[in-house]
């Protein structure tokens, strides 16, 4: 394993199960047959999800480190400040997190329900901030460390979506190299892989991961940050520092990541009309459920590419599901008549 050098501390009940979704397929047109890596299902902390693979290659650096507080920054209903509490509590650490205002909403509780309620649930300071949407190192995260510091504590930073850190991707370089074990088993390799991208480590690692197995341009990102250059560059010096870090010996090509811009309209963590029917097509043929954020987003990116023929008919198409459903709870107003 490329991986072999670094150490991890296990969140996760180990390889997430992959399986194939017939009635999604079939409601398709069933000429491309859909799989789903079941990262959502990954974990009994929280309702788990895509960061835990990430923090659990950056919690011994944390254990390292002496710190006493993780801290880290997301949105009011962000599912990674919720793995960032649920990883403290389960470390026996304190927890600061700062939410900002990224999202507008309708829903009266938007800022008490789902993932912002587990969060304080599980005993974290969750601290919300009027600032709005940004993938980069804000200046509220950073005045939470100081004031961790202030008060004679020992933070441990964690950026948003523990992606521009520099352990944050190795967890989904471990992802391709678990995908390439199930094939083995399955006898098949997928075509296709689809996965949501915002603050780019997830898809990142997969490159790197899939780099070093030669397919790393089937790794399709369906964006929903709707700040598609940033993401892009954030993927770009993710990936370059993460083939590096694992020594994969040369450098990705532009042509091998691949970000599709099409579906994070009208705005990030806004659902539109064309996001809410993926997200109810998924629930009702296979009781799968994705979020009108991230997974909602990449659900309705690889049905859109299915009926505009992208790909070729024969082709399997692994989805990877990322986690995230608890915010659905923030966003009732849209699912009111189901
Ligand atoms: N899907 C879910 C459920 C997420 O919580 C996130 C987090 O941002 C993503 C997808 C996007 O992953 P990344 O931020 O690593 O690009």
């Amino acid at each position: 394993s490329l991986l072999a050098p670094f150490e991890r501390y296990p969140l996760t009940y180990g390889p997430t199960p992959i399986e194939r979704l017939p009635r999604l397929s079939e409601a398709l047109g069933g000429k491309v047959e859909f799989w789903a890596k079941r990262d959502d299902c990954n974990s009994g902390l929280a309702f788990g999800g895509n960061k835990l693979r990430k923090l659990e290659y950056i919690v011994p650096d944390a254990i390292a480190s002496g710190a006493d507080t993780l801290v880290s920054i997301g949105g009011v209903q962000s599912n990674h400040t919720r793995m960032v509490a649920a990883t403290a509590a389960k470390l026996g650490m304190k927890c600061v997190v700062v939410q900002e205002k990224w999202v507008p909403h309708y829903d009266a509780v938007y800022d008490r329900v789902g993932n912002i309620l587990l969060t304080r649930l599980m005993g974290a300071d969750s601290q919300l901030v009027d600032d709005g949407f940004d993938i980069g190192i804000r200046q509220s995260w950073e005045d939470a460390i100081e004031s961790v510091k202030a008060a004679g504590g020992k933070p441990y930073p964690i950026p948003a979506g523990a992606s521009v850190h520099k352990y944050g991707a190795l967890g989904y370089v471990g992802f391709a190299e678990e995908v390439a074990a199930q094939e083995a088993e399955l006898g098949f390799q997928f075509d296709y892989i689809v996965v949501c991208v915002v603050t780019g480590s997830t898809q990142g690692g997969m490159i790197v991961g899939f780099a070093a197995q030669d397919r790393a341009h089937t790794v399709i990102g369906i964006d929903a940050s709707g700040t598609l250059e940033q993401t892009r560059a954030q993927v770009r010096s993710i990936v370059d520092n993460t083939a590096e870090l694992i020594g994969l010996g040369r450098t990705i090509r532009e042509d091998e990541i691949v970000i599709n811009p099409d579906y994070a309209y009208p705005a990030y963590g806004v659902p539109s009309e064309e996001t809410n029917a993926a997200i109810r097509l998924a629930a009702r043929t296979e009781a799968m459920i994705t979020d009108p954020v991230y997974e909602g987003k990449s659900m309705q990116g690889m049905i859109d590419l299915t009926r505009k023929g992208f790909f070729p008919e024969g082709s399997r198409v692994l989805y990877a599901h990322l986690g995230g459903a608890p915010a659905i709870n923030g966003y009732s107003y849209y699912y009111k008549d189901g």
